[in-house]
């Protein structure tokens, strides 16, 4: 069974880049271009995995994950803030907004999803099987 992936990206480039390598080892993913409609596709959905982009329109990543952070049904799924500010204060920022791990724009794709899964706490999914 693959596991399931909420990417909350506003940006077009970045959704594809990371639903791509997601896709390719073997993550069902599931895209959200703003907070509001992330929390309520949460809901719907309890994804294995949250990937949350700091700078959205409507709310910002650190509202989205104080949201999502007070939903019960939640509580399971850790949240990755992914974003360009590279700031040791904006790290501790999304921390304390709830999030779980916290990596760095521009997406490397050499180590997104390695950095995904030693954030959620999983061991990689079978390769051959993606
Ligand atoms: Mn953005």
């Amino acid at each position: 069974m693959s596991r399931s992936v909420l990417l909350i990206e506003d940006n077009h480039q970045n959704r594809y880049l990371a639903t791509f390598l997601l896709e390719k080892r073997g993550y069902k993913v599931w895209t959200a271009a703003d907070g509001r409609h992330g929390i309520q596709l949460a809901q719907a959905i309890l994804p294995d995995i949250i990937l949350l982009d700091i700078q959205l329109p409507v709310m910002d990543g650190h509202a989205v994950a104080r949201a999502l952070r007070a939903i019960d049904s939640l509580r399971a799924s850790p949240i990755i803030a992914v974003t360009s500010h590279a700031m040791v204060h904006d790290r501790e920022r999304a921390l304390a907004a709830g999030c779980d791990g916290y990596i760095e724009k521009p997406i490397d794709p050499e180590t997104f999803v390695d950095e995904i899964e030693r954030f959620a706490g999983f061991a990689p999914i079978d390769r051959a099987a993606s």
